[in-house]
């Protein structure tokens, strides 16, 4: 690696389903690329918030911040069928293993299909000779194939955020193996995690007919394109920096010793496995008499995507799961879990972090899933909390030393409660340690130079240079 961010000579001409307005907080993507975006003179391409009446080629310049940001408009109808239809009721349940979830409509499809299309062309217009093009994420899946069939040859890439299904899940979606083909009009794609490398080839060779020429290298139709695992990471020193500071600014009483708090922070969404770990507690409560009034869990799962069936469904089942947990065991002194349902600024998630002793990370299915890698990094080196952490984030693959659980099996979460409740101070340390290492040296910055740089070597392959 060069340490240059991968920086060649074009632009760099970012593209994600959102852009980042400013007026959130700049999560770890944004920083990760900022540096890269600065320096090339690039640009980040994305949605507005806002829809617009009439379907509009132009893009408008959003003002202010370190590198130029510009924002297509979507209509309500667009939004509707690509948004909430195709990406999050088809390609979302699909990719996390939820087929059962899927609700296919074939306008949704043709919509998703179209926004793509008019994306591409309003990209082609901006696009000089030399730049390069980094798409990311689900939203956006066939938007490389679009570019290139409007004779678009820059380097592309793109990265999944999201796990990549299996071959078998994939059958499950009408016309599932047309992902093959849009993934190859890209020079480099990008995965979270081992295992997801494993299911696209699994998909590429098996459903699409590509051939691997050397590990990670697949050629159809006389395209070639380079796949690996980039695990994406958190801006690990910043965020230790902000816990550290957050903590000695938390309201008294968040921990009342020696009560220890147990922490749980997600979208509420069906992929992380909440309800199991609402269930695992409420069965270690039952198991273990002695830790009633002395543990809690904090929950902080604000709502997304509402509207969507099954967004909705989760709601209702976890309100009335902490309700019954919180009716059979409660006290006038103890509320085991406490449910907030509503986002909580980035500052004091960080403090609430390193507030407690254990984090409860228990997704069905997820990408990566960087909670537990900020919980990690928040926690004071001298006396560190302990990470349960699912086998089924990807996170798991580079987080050995977490307590990795199954999170479909509430006696194992259980039993791993307890021992990280009663783990010695010296274990915890160990753990902690060895984890801090592996962010420190594969952080946001490593895996953007490391893509950047990945992406320069497969186009070059490819033109020949
Ligand atoms: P996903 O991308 O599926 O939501 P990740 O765990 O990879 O899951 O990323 C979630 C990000 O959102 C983390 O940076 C986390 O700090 C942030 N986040 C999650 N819940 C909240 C919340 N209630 N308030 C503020 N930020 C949150």
């Amino acid at each position: 690696m060069d340490g240059s961010g991968g920086l060649g000579r074009g632009r760099l001409i970012c593209l994600s389903n959102r852009i980042p307005t400013g007026a959130e907080p700049s999560g770890g993507l944004v920083v990760a690329l900022a540096d890269v975006l600065e320096r090339s003179g690039g640009i980040w391409i994305g949605a507005a918030p806002e829809t617009t009446d009439q379907p509009e080629d132009d893009l408008t310049e959003i003002e202010g911040g370190a590198f130029r940001r510009l924002a297509f408009r979507l209509t309500a109808a667009e939004q509707e069928g690509y948004y909430a239809g195709f990406s999050n009721s088809v390609l979302w349940p699909v990719f996390h293993d939820r087929a059962d979830l899927m609700e296919f409509r074939r306008e949704d499809h043709e919509t998703y299909r179209a926004v793509n299309r008019r994306i591409a062309r309003i990209v082609a217009k901006v696009l000089r000779r030399e730049d390069r093009i980094w798409i990311h994420d689900y939203h956006l899946l066939p938007l490389a194939a679009e570019l290139r069939r409007l004779g678009v040859e820059n380097p592309i890439g793109f990265f999944l955020h999201t796990p990549f299904p299996t071959a078998l899940a994939l059958q499950s979606m009408p016309q599932g193996n047309e992902i093959c083909g849009w993934l190859m009009a890209h020079d480099l794609v990008g995965l979270q995690a081992q295992r997801d490398c494993v299911h696209a080839r699994g998909a590429l060779t098996r459903l699409a007919g590509a051939e691997e020429l050397e590990e990670g290298l697949y050629a159809l139709d006389g395209r070639r394109m380079r796949l690996a695992a980039f695990p994406i990471g958190i801006d690990t020193a910043d965020f230790t920096r902000l816990a550290g500071q957050a903590f000695d600014r938390l309201p008294p009483g968040i921990v009342k010793p020696p009560r220890q708090l147990m922490i749980g922070v997600d979208r509420l969404d069906y992929s992380k496995g909440l309800p199991n770990r609402f269930r695992a507690f409420r069965h270690f409560l039952d198991l273990q008499e002695d830790w009633h009034r002395r543990v809690s869990l904090l929950q902080i799962a604000p709502p997304t995507r509402e509207g969507v069936k099954a967004y909705d469904d989760i709601r209702e089942e976890l309100e009335g799961l902490a309700g019954k947990v919180n009716g059979a065991f409660a006290d006038i002194t103890w509320t085991p879990i406490r449910y907030i349902h509503r986002p909580v600024p980035r500052e004091t998630l960080a403090g609430l972090y390193r507030a407690s002793h254990i984090a409860l990370v228990t997704p069905l299915m997820d990408g990566m899933n960087l909670v537990a890698k900020e919980f990690v990094a928040a926690q004071d080196p001298e006396d560190p909390g302990v990470l349960i952490l699912s086998r089924f984030a990807g996170a798991a693959e580079q987080m050995p030393e977490a307590l990795i659980v199954n999170p479909h099996d509430e006696g194992e979460i259980a039993a791993q409660i307890l021992t990280a409740l009663t783990m010695p101070r010296s274990e915890r340390r160990r753990r902690h340690a060895a984890l801090m290492e592996g962010l420190g040296a594969q952080d946001v910055h490593w895996w953007s130079d490391a893509f950047l740089t990945a992406l320069t070597g497969a186009s070059a392959a490819r033109v020949g240079r």
